[in-house]
């Protein structure tokens, strides 16, 4: 039996490369009530990436009156980009009792705690080595030399925050790192404050034994 619920905000961090993206696409291919916070980012397109799939794609005075307007409910700067979570999509889906899922940096993850830490449930994941990470990097080949050696520096920063995240996975092998979020889900729509019909359930499991 299954009582109407309201959505849980997973957030899935972790150093560039370590396999968020990874983990959040299989994840969502598997779960029709799973939505992904699409951001908008100010950072140029890669070849591989749809508008409104992985990003919206904005020009920097657009960002600047989206964050003016109270249109995102969090937003950073990284690795020279700016980046925003869009605040109304988010709100319906909690309300319809979808999950959404959310690959945002650590300087999101804390403005979101401040508004909805109720309605969160954060990951980090953690690369095996930094050998694999830098291998991973190299493999996925979308990003320059230099970019590639900024986002190990900023790894090291990332990965300072791992003691802030509600849950750690170290991505070894993706299938049982997605498995084991598939696990965190599962136990947190579960939570007693997102079943929003039990209070009314349980009285009349109450009423039942009055009437006996
Ligand atoms: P990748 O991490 O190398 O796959 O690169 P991306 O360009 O996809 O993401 C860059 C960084 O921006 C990642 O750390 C994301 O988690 C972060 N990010 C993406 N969208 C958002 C957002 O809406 N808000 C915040 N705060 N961070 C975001
Ligand atoms: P992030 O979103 O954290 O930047 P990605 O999901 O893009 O990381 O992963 C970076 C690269 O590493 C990709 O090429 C991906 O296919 C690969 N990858 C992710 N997880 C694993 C894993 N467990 N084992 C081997 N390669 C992985
Ligand atoms: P990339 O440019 O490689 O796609 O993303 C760079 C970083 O920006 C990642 O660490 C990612 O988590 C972060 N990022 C992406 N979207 C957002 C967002 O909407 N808000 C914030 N705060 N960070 C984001």
């Amino acid at each position: 039996m299954e009582f109407q619920r309201r959505g849980v905000m997973l957030v899935i961090a972790s150093p560039s490369g370590a396999g968020k993206s990874s983990i959040s696409r299989a994840l969502f291919g598997a779960d029709p009530s799973i939505r992904l916070s699409v951001s908008v980012t100010t950072r140029a397109r890669r070849t591989d990436e749809v508008e409104g799939k992985h990003y919206y794609f904005i020009d920097v005075p657009t960002f600047e009156r989206m964050r003016t307007d109270g249109e995102l409910l969090e937003s950073a700067q990284v690795h020279g980009n700016f980046y925003g979570t869009p605040r109304a999509h988010v709100e319906e889906q909690l309300a319809a009792g979808n999950d959404i899922l959310f690959d945002i940096d650590y300087q999101g993850t804390l403005q979101l705690y401040e508004k909805c830490r109720s309605d969160m449930v954060t990951v980090f994941i953690l690369p095996p080595s930094i050998k694999e990470l830098r291998t991973r990097l190299e493999r996925r080949a979308q990003d320059s030399f230099g970019s590639i050696e900024k986002r190990l520096k900023n790894a090291r920063v990332e990965m300072a925050h791992y003691n802030e995240y509600d849950y750690v996975i170290v991505n070894e092998d993706l299938e049982v790192s997605t498995q084991r979020v598939r696990s965190i889900l599962a136990s947190a729509r579960l939570s007693r404050e997102r079943q929003v019909n039990l209070d009314s359930f349980v009285k009349g499991l109450q009423s039942q034994i009055d009437s006996i």
